[in-house]
């Protein structure tokens, strides 16, 4: 499964959430994807700690967890370490593949 198949979007904080933004993770400090768990309809939200062309999120902004970025795109993003959504998805994101 890939990103992409996930309805991924690189995202930019604001006071009230976020603004998606395309395929791009310039001028986007996180990323919001749909649960990889089958059948799960809910969204992960995740904030980067090396953002391109963007500032940090706020530190206050939920999750606290930061994730380092690499990669530019939704087919070339991997983030480490792995993610952990409690009681539900432990996985990671290597080059656009959820794994
Ligand atoms: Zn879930």
């Amino acid at each position: 499964m890939r990103l992409t198949d996930l309805g991924a979007k690189f995202v930019q904080w604001t006071p009230t959430g976020y603004t998606e933004l395309d395929s791009s993770a310039r001028g986007a400090n996180g990323i919001f994807f749909l649960c990889p768990t089958p059948g799960h309809a809910h969204g992960i939200l995740l904030w980067f700690n090396n953002p391109l062309d963007c500032p940090l999120a706020p530190p206050e902004a939920p999750p606290r967890s930061r994730w380092p970025r690499m990669g530019e795109t939704l087919d070339t993003l991997s983030l480490a370490p792995s993610i952990n959504v409690s009681h539900d998805w432990h996985g990671y994101v290597i080059d656009g593949r959820i794994q």
